[in-house]
């Protein structure tokens, strides 16, 4: 089946935007002839041009996981059940919207806003005359498009906040989807408040050097501006975070890090106090590019602003990891 080539560009195009997808985050979907075409689990929505990321699934029957059918994978929709791709974890609320376009993203910009206290309150006004809805945070998965179902209800909408999450625009043509996250990220954009061109933020390169790490420049305000050091490092803020960077972001004192073996820290980065953040060498992209998206999100916060983080339980959810497992890995950080 030949996918209709505007659909797979702008799927493409939004993953090549750090501030709208980060490494494997992000889905798209299409509705054609019955079936559904949504992007596969762990496929990067950049790669839309190079490989084949979309697999076709029944929508009717992903719906019927949220009655109990299936694993809550989706795999019992797929049209193929003995192709290589897995539906993405997110396909029942793709399946839910009568919609032919689903775009869901991890936008930097709704992010900055579904985090904060403030931002959240702020949407009435910013998003006035969009069809849009904020949803509370949950998992995804069941739990998220089950949220999802009960603040949609049956109006029609455009756009769905994802509280601690991102955001979903949905419609019928490729050129409403265009403009609907054009319209958004505008309507949402906050200029970034700390950088690494700040004066007083001077990334001090190569003075601690520590095999298997990598400092990484651009976020150096992580560590240098006390109130995003503080933000990074109480909380995380959104499922993708925990997924990739594990908890919130840990520091160590120099002297700590001159001794720390990356083969035996339990995340792929660190904050060295009062000095730069690194990265294991053999980080992935995604991880990178998950490190980047804390720095593009805490960067645009306004300092007035309260974030409200997912919480322990919801990160060990995450994780899949037991809560005593969790909690000892929290106690060594601490100690
Ligand atoms: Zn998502």
């Amino acid at each position: 089946m030949k996918l209709p080539t505007e659909f797979v560009d702008l799927s493409q195009k939004i993953g090549a935007d750090p501030l709208l997808v980060q490494g494997p985050g992000g889905n798209t979907s299409v509705k054609l002839d019955g079936q559904m075409w949504i992007k596969a689990s762990g496929t990067e929505l950049v790669e839309a041009h190079d490989k084949n990321i979309f697999v076709a699934v029944d929508p009717a029957k992903a719906l019927q996981e949220l009655d109990g059918v299936g694993d809550g994978s989706c795999r019992s929709a797929l049209v193929d059940p003995d192709g290589r791709l897995r539906p993405s974890i997110e396909t029942t609320f793709h399946a839910m919207f009568e919609q032919r376009l689903v775009f869901h993203f991890h936008s930097v910009a709704t992010i900055v806003h579904a985090i904060a206290v403030e931002g959240r309150a702020s949407l009435a006004d910013k998003l006035e005359g969009l069809r849009w809805v904020s949803v509370p945070y949950r998992k995804p998965g069941i739990p998220l498009t089950r949220a999802i179902q009960a603040a949609v209800g049956h109006d029609p909408v455009q756009v769905v906040v994802l509280e601690n999450h991102g955001v979903i625009v949905v419609g019928e043509t490729i050129r409403e989807i265009e403009r609907l996250i054009d319209e958004v990220e505008q309507r949402l954009d906050l200029p970034v408040l700390v950088g690494a061109s700040d004066t007083n933020i001077r990334p001090i390169a190569g003075r601690w050097e520590v095999e298997g790490w990598e400092e990484v420049p651009v976020v150096a305000a992580l560590v240098h501006d006390p109130i995003m050091l503080g933000r990074a490092t109480s909380g995380t803020y959104y499922p993708d975070h925990v997924v990739f960077l594990g908890p919130a972001l840990p520091v160590v004192s120099p002297r700590q890090f001159s001794e720390l073996n990356p083969a035996l820290f339990p995340v792929p980065t660190v904050l060295v106090e009062g000095q730069a953040v690194y990265i294991k060498s053999d980080a992935t992209s995604a991880q990178r590019g998950m490190l980047e998206c804390v720095f593009n999100v805490l960067s645009r916060i306004p300092i007035d602003w309260t974030l409200v983080p997912i919480g322990k339980e919801a990160e060990a959810e995450l994780l899949d990891w037991d809560a005593e497992k969790y909690r000892q890995l929290l106690t060594k950080r601490e100690g």
